[in-house]
């Protein structure tokens, strides 16, 4: 009995998972409109269509087709893989937490990079896992040869994310190639491509083709980002059967509901659209990248709707700077993020650089 005051229902893993912190509002300055630069959401409006197809009438009382048959088929049509190498969930987060739930154990070890998203390093700990950061490179790349040297025969799982959230780099595929020929076929290589549709950068990796060529690799995507969708949180990983078999077991039931299958589905038939606007998103972010580097800023390769800065210490100072000014960024604590949002905003973020060099990096 006297051990009972020391117990907790609580795992010990759960020690070792940080409380997700979320980022500071913009102030309400007078005059100025407020910009939410901290999330990586979509700042155009909503397409065409979906929110009539949000506006249709559901029954409530209903459960949502726990197959997601429909969107299922939408979209093996618009990948042109078959429907048994496709699952859905509430997001990509649902994707990465049912992925880490069938590999991760005590005992395990997964290989992820740092900084990245901070979902890896969640659901590693959520499972008891032995986690393996690995630093980026100077360049705010993944260190590919020193993840390949992390992996052990404990390793169950190693995440890449390409372009890298919150720094902004793709993995070439000559890297990546590189890096799948030192993989052993029995560890599991998550490629996090939720913001593929916004690279330009010729070299990256692809995963769609590149699933044609490894057994063991598994696609997350997202419709939350380019798709200008996060609110309706739909999610899909793609792989061979034999993966998404195992994914499917680890699911949510029913966790993406019947109005986000619709305006999935509707979004996937204006998918031109949808690239049309990610390439748009894209030109404003290399202007954007362009700008801050004329101001002296290093500014790592921007391949997705954010760009980064390593402020490192002053990280905090820079955030407060965006606050004053009505901008919510994120600080990552080694550097802030940025996403990409109306001209406006862009605008008013180098204008906060600008003085914010001045006033830090005067001798620059
Ligand atoms: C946003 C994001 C996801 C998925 O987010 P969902 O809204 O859950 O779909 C996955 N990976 C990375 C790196 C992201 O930035």
């Amino acid at each position: 009995m006297t051990q009972a005051t020391t117990k907790s229902p609580f795992r010990s893993a759960l020690a070792s998972v940080p409380t997700y912190k979320a980022g500071k509002q913009p102030a309400a300055t007078s005059g100025l409109t407020p910009y939410k630069l901290s999330s990586n959401e979509h700042y155009l409006p909503p397409l065409p269509g979906i929110l009539e197809t949000l506006a249709e009438p559901i029954n409530p009382a209903n459960y949502p087709d726990p197959s997601a048959t429909a969107l299922i088929s939408a979209l093996s049509d618009y990948l042109q893989v078959p429907n048994d190498h496709i699952t859905v969930g509430a997001g990509g987060s649902e994707m990465l937490t049912a992925i880490s739930h069938v590999t991760l154990e005590a005992g395990t070890e997964v290989v992820y990079p740092s900084p990245s998203f901070e979902l890896y390093a969640q659901a590693a700990a959520l499972n008891g896992a032995t986690q393996k950061p690995v630093k980026l490179t100077d360049e705010f790349k993944h260190d590919l040869p020193a993840m390949a040297d992390a992996i052990t025969d404990r390793t169950r799982l190693v995440l890449l994310c390409s372009p890298n959230n919150p720094t902004g780099p793709t993995i070439s595929k000559t890297e990546f190639d590189e890096f799948m020929a030192k993989v052993p076929s029995a560890v599991l290589v998550v490629l996090d491509e939720a913001y593929w549709e916004f690279i330009t950068e010729r070299a990256a990796v692809n995963g769609l083709s590149a699933l044609n060529d490894y057994d063991n690799l598994v696609l997350v995507r997202t419709l939350s980002k380019a798709h200008g969708l996060a609110g309706l949180r739909i999610g899909y990983a793609v792989a061979q059967p034999h993966i998404i078999r195992q994914l499917r077991k680890a699911g949510i039931p029913f966790s993406v509901t019947a109005p986000s299958q619709k305006a999935a589905i509707a979004s996937l038939e204006r998918i031109a659209e949808v690239l049309q606007r990610a390439q748009t998103v894209a030109e404003v972010r290399d202007q954007f990248v362009t700008d801050l580097r004329g101001q002296g800023w290093n500014v790592p390769d921007a391949q997705a709707n954010f760009v980064w800065l390593p402020l490192g210490d002053l990280s905090t100072a820079f955030e407060d700077a965006c606050v004053a000014q009505s901008l919510a960024v994120r600080n990552l604590n080694d550097g802030v993020r940025i996403s990409i949002g109306e001209p406006e905003a862009m605008e008013r973020v180098l204008q906060v650089a600008a003085e914010f060099r001045q006033q830090h990096y005067p001798t620059a």
